[in-house]
């Protein structure tokens, strides 16, 4: 009897634990393959210039312009830890911190909060796809690691509702994380946060508050939906 007993706590656990390995198998594999390609592009972007988009470009009819030049290395969805899921979608220059200008995607009205070293967010009052909705661009990492900004001096902090185009230069990638011994790989974590319908934006850190891109920028952005295959604009028109 208790044999049998061991027998069926066996089958119980192997067959959680398989659960649960084939779960964080399906969510990590696809964001470690583009871990492994983020890393090869940081080392060598000159051996993958086919990887790379160019800032300025529409994809087909898609409503926003490509904010920056580089390597899209991580998609909305994509997940680093257990339980993490990116609101956002990562372009990585593939050069140093400061070089690689960043343009706004969109038109709109610019906000800098007086304490954003390296962020900067958009206020579009018609989202183009419900324009019964508003919605906010978010643009950050524009920043070294110890927080020396890269941002457009256009754009100080407190500036408020400032009126932009879209192509305006906004700042310049960098790797600020908030911990100066920490820095991220040089990038810019781009976003579309909702608004909370009284015309403020949401937290930008919690996926539900954020759009899936894909359709914005006319790319399969969407982690759910990419096998790890490298993301360029098939129908790139040069703005
Ligand atoms: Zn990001």
């Amino acid at each position: 009897m208790h044999s049998m007993l061991r027998k069926i706590w066996v089958i119980i656990m192997v067959g959680t634990l398989s659960g649960l390995g084939f779960y964080i198998y399906r969510n990590l594999r696809p964001s470690a393959a583009r871990s492994l390609n983020v890393r090869e592009w940081i080392r060598h972007p000159q051996d993958h210039q086919g990887w790379a988009i160019q800032a300025g470009t529409r994809c087909g009819q898609a409503p926003f312009l490509l904010p920056t030049d580089g390597f899209i290395g991580y998609l909305w969805d994509d997940s680093f830890k257990l339980g993490h899921r990116h609101q956002g979608i990562d372009f990585f220059a593939g050069t140093g911190v400061d070089q690689t200008p960043v343009i706004a995607a969109y038109a709109g009205y610019l906000t800098r909060l007086p304490g954003w070293r390296s962020s900067v967010i958009v206020r579009v009052p018609q989202d183009p796809f419900q324009p019964d909705h508003q919605i906010w661009v978010y643009y950050t990492h524009m920043a070294d690691q110890v927080g020396n900004s890269f941002i457009s001096p256009d754009f100080p902090p407190g500036t408020l509702e400032k009126n932009i185009e879209a192509g305006t230069l906004l700042g310049y990638q960098g790797n600020f994380s908030g911990d100066a011994n920490n820095p991220v790989g040089v990038h810019l974590h781009f976003s579309i946060v909702k608004d909370d319908g009284q015309g403020n934006f949401l937290n930008e850190l919690e996926i539900r508050n954020t759009l899936d891109p894909s359709p914005y920028l006319g790319l399969p952005l969407n982690a759910a939906k990419n096998d790890g295959s490298i993301i360029v604009c098939k129908e790139p028109i040069q703005n």
